[in-house]
């Protein structure tokens, strides 16, 4: 049965997972060889050489939010705080799609914009570019998101970040069922979900991290960002240490064996840390590259260490695609 994994002297039923397999796996070291061979197998199977590429577009730094390890939270009075205008932010994501096929609009939980107006954003995006829009704006209501989603939004990014309630609400000040609930809403509404958490939280456990993959069964997500947690000097949780990148890839590799289909991108954070190859060969099948305009590189300050090289889209796409072509992987 395929659904069964020998990984040393561990049985993984991917079918019924088992905490306590979980969580003896991510803390076995002798498994690694094994487990990132299975995940890369398992990977091409279900999408070959491919590797989905997209343009993710920063577009306001403003956040009401206190995560306690996001440099852009509203507890960083000194970060200097940017928003596009509208308009700009729809003629950034039109020019994004003539080099990616899905855009992705992040921002911080910034109310400045309405559901509506995001809806109207969304709207003529879609009417003037053929691209499949992706948002990452943090919680709303169901009303709100139906906005949304009826504008044409077709994929939605909220990760759980952790699915330890305690660890979860002594970082956010609420609790974790605020943010699962929003998932599920954004489910209900047709929206395919992206999910995910953070490696290395200070305070989480290798049983914390098998939780954290059941979740991402439990919520059903289609993707998932799996990253490590660095520490941004400015937050409260400036002095912890960063994730090691290592564990963050066989974490990602184990979700590559329980959701063959997800999609699962090398992160962001991920790839700050030197992991983007080895995240493709271990189970990762996106990669996103930034589209933000230039001059708003900077203050999208969420972790030190990210690339806020003024590249064109143009030439960062194609350099991206000659170096999947050295490992045998193509960009799509
Ligand atoms: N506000 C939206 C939300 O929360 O979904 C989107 C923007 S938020 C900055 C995007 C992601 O950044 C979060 O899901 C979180 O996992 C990640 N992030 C924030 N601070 C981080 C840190 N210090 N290390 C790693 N990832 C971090």
């Amino acid at each position: 049965d395929m659904a069964l994994y020998t990984l040393g002297n561990h049985t993984l039923d991917t079918q019924h997972p088992d905490m306590d397999v979980l969580t003896a796996l991510i803390g076995d070291e002798g498994v690694d060889a094994e487990l990132f061979h299975e995940a890369n197998r398992v990977k091409t199977e279900e999408f070959g050489s491919k590797v989905f590429v997209r343009g993710i577009i920063e577009f306001s730094n403003y956040c009401r939010c206190t995560c306690a390890y996001c440099g852009i939270s509203a507890q960083m009075v000194h970060a200097k705080r940017y928003r596009m205008p509208p308009d700009e932010l729809t003629d950034a994501a039109v020019r994004a799609a003539e080099t990616y096929r899905t855009v992705i609009l992040q921002s911080g939980e910034d109310r400045f914009y309405t559901a509506e107006m995001l809806a109207d954003i969304v709207r003529r995006i879609k009417q003037r570019a053929n691209c499949a829009v992706t948002l990452s704006i943090g919680e709303r209501t169901l009303e709100e998101y139906r906005l949304m989603r009826e504008a044409g939004a077709d994929r939605f990014l909220l990760k759980h970040e952790t699915a330890n309630a305690v660890l979860y609400e002594s970082l956010h000040g609420v609790p974790l069922e605020t943010r699962l609930d929003a998932q599920r809403r954004i489910r209900a509404l047709g929206f395919e979900l992206g999910g995910g958490f953070m490696v290395g939280l200070p305070g989480q456990t290798d049983e914390t991290l098998a939780q954290d993959l059941m979740t991402l069964v439990y919520e059903g997500v289609e993707m998932a960002g799996i990253g490590p947690f660095i520490a941004h000097p400015d937050t409260e949780l400036g002095g912890a240490p960063d994730g090691d990148p290592h564990k963050t890839l066989k974490v990602l590799a184990l979700a590559r064996l329980l959701l063959p289909k997800c999609h699962l991108p090398s992160t962001t954070a991920l790839n700050v840390k030197g992991g983007m190859k080895n995240a493709l060969l271990c189970g990762a099948d996106v990669i996103m590259q930034k589209a933000t305009p230039f001059e708003y590189r900077k203050l999208y300050d969420i972790y030190p260490g990210r690339d806020a090289l003024e590249v064109p889209l143009e030439e960062q796409y194609e350099t991206l695609r000659k170096r999947l072509a050295e490992f045998g992987l193509s960009a799509e």
